[in-house]
């Protein structure tokens, strides 16, 4: 259920206070507007800290709802939920904790903290759990591969050093020259560290490993090897801070709380709105014209839709660097998903939140992709996600976005008939682990890559913007372009790693930018 404020598709000013002078053109800030097209996390947290620092803003979303690609759907008694699996920032000791809080993203709902992260299931009976205490975790590790023990403790040892990492309170444009010298005085005892992992591709490290099993293992943790290893790092670190827990109601719950803070702000929030272009003037952005005609006039536009779609079609590929065409021709985005989900009228109180499983036999998913394993997430009636007594499994796995978007668009027929197919041998699958599980089965659903890119625009079908690789990860996309003034991104694809803490505070560093562009002292507040 949306929440009351968003069901209305216009939502009207009410608490603005727009009682600050100043701005960039010395426009009066009560006669900014600001423009943002994109009611996902990013759109939503750059609406709420504009609203917070006295802006009138409007949100343009496509969809009906707000969220993007954090969404969850009914089917029957059960939501299917399209994203939360995990939230960097659920602890008062992560930097993030305070976004959330400024954001009212949490707002008392329970945190679930999962000391098994994961359990990893071999061929021949293996089982490997993976705990967030580094210690048990260095020694569960040693247990089936002792003879990887010194890679293990260089590995447990890199996560103790990086997990006090936190993101940057603001983004790096506005710091000053002293700021910065501070950082790296602060971050200095780490920085070898940091480097040695970040420029290691993850599949090169793992190579180094003699037990297979801890190979599958630290494979299904991270799930491709085109990373940088720093994210097994990072990953295990959060873990062991306890900071990355699970949300009680998931993604829904999630994205309405935050859209009830924007509004309640004062924001507006306009749904099945669908920019077509940005309206530049004298190289400076004035407004967004929308696919249906309409135009809305805006002093500002803040873009935080597909990087790709805003760059090259909203914008019509004028105010490309060389940094942004080498990183849309050559860097690696994040691979589409499959996302299988199924409401089971039966508990299944042994199993694990998250499990590795192996197959017997591989899963064919289309030409290119096979897969020898399947990552499962069970969640009960304490997830929010589903009434008592009854579970929902949800399957997630890579696939061919060019494939299946192609099958999609020319056979539909055939699409839907390979999407069935797929879904009963996943069924099949889970029904020899869960024994009974099949005929236990009320309602299942199958989301394709062509259903993440139709629903959120995102370049084929991208997850969460640029893969995290070596090259890619810890640079900075630009925020704001030249010779176009007024105009700033955000989202998933200004922030290589992405996910939702990252796209909320690429919003929020978009409102710092503005801020710091008007001479406003920018001040966050507590919902
Ligand atoms: C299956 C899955 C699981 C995930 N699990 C996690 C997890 O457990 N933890 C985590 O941190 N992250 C997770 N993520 C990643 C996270 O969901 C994303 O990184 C994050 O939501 C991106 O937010 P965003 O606002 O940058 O982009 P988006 O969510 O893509 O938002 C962009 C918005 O812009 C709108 N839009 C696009 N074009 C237009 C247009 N022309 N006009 C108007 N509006 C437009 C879209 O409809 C969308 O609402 C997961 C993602 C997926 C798909």
């Amino acid at each position: 259920m949306l929440t009351k404020a968003v069901e209305s598709r216009e939502l009207r000013d009410t608490a603005a206070s727009p009682d600050i002078a100043g701005g960039a053109s010395g426009t009066p800030l009560a006669a900014h507007k600001v423009i943002i097209i994109g009611g996902g996390i990013a759109g939503l947290a750059c609406g709420c800290y504009l609203q917070m620092n006295g802006y009138k803003t409007e949100i343009l979303e496509a969809n009906p709802v707000p969220g993007g690609l954090c969404v969850a759907w009914d089917r029957g008694p059960y939501v299917f939920d399209g994203c939360l699996r995990w939230l960097v920032g659920t602890n008062p000791s992560s930097s993030l904790y305070r976004i959330w809080t400024e954001l009212g993203a949490i707002g008392g709902r329970q945190i679930v903290e999962h000391g098994e992260f994961m359990r990893v299931e071999g061929a021949d009976g293996q089982v490997l759990s993976l705990t967030s205490d580094l210690d048990r975790l260095a020694r569960d590790l040693k247990r089936i591969a002792p003879e990887d023990s010194t890679l293990i403790d260089s590995l447990v040892r890199a996560a103790r050093r990086c997990a006090p990492l936190d993101p940057l309170e603001k983004p790096l444009e506005l710091m000053s020259g002293l700021e910065k010298t501070k950082l790296l005085v602060r971050c200095f005892p780490i920085l070898l560290t940091i480097a040695r992992w970040k420029n290691r591709e993850f599949g090169a490290y793992l190579a180094a490993y003699r037990s297979p099993f801890l190979r599958q293992a630290l494979m299904a943790l991270v799930g491709d090897a085109r990373m940088s290893a720093l994210v097994l790092v990072m990953v295990l670190g959060w873990r062991s801070r306890k900071i990355a827990g699970y949300l009680a109601g998931g993604s829904r719950a999630f994205v309405n709380a935050i859209a009830g803070r924007y509004t309640g702000l004062g924001g507006v929030l306009r749904c099945d709105a669908r920019a077509a272009g940005v309206i530049v003037e004298n190289g400076r952005a004035t407004g967004v014209r929308c696919a249906d005609g309409t135009t809305f006039p805006a002093t500002t536009v803040v873009s935080c839709a597909d990087g790709r779609t805003t760059l090259f079609k909203m914008l019509e590929g004028r105010y490309l660097t060389r940094q942004l065409r080498y990183a849309y021709n050559h860097c690696e985005v994040f691979p589409a998903l499959f996302q299988a989900s199924l409401g089971v009228n039966r508990v299944f109180p042994e199993a694990p939140r998250d499990l590795s499983l192996q197959l017997s036999r591989p899963l064919i998913v289309d030409k290119t992709t096979r897969h020898d394993r399947l990552e499962v997430a069970v969640f009960g009636c304490d997830s929010g996600l589903c009434p008592a007594g009854k579970s929902i499994l949800i399957v997630r796995f890579v696939g061919s976005f060019s494939y299946w978007s192609k099958l999609k668009q020319e056979q539909p027929g055939d699409y839907a008939f390979a999407k069935h197919k797929l879904l009963q041998e996943i069924v099949g699958i889970l029904d020899q682990r869960f024994p009974g599980l099949a005929s236990h089965v009320e309602h299942t659903d199958l989301a394709t890559p062509a259903t993440f890119e139709r629903f959120t625009g995102n370049w084929e079908g991208s997850i969460q913007g640029w893969l995290p690789t070596p090259r890619v990860l810890g640079r900075r996309l630009p925020r704001t372009l030249p010779g176009l003034k007024d105009f700033y991104m955000a989202g998933h694809w200004v922030e290589p790693g992405g996910g939702l803490p990252w796209a909320a505070l690429s919003g929020k560093y978009a409102a710092q930018m503005i801020c710091a562009r008007d001479k406003k002292v920018f001040v966050p507040t507590a919902a």
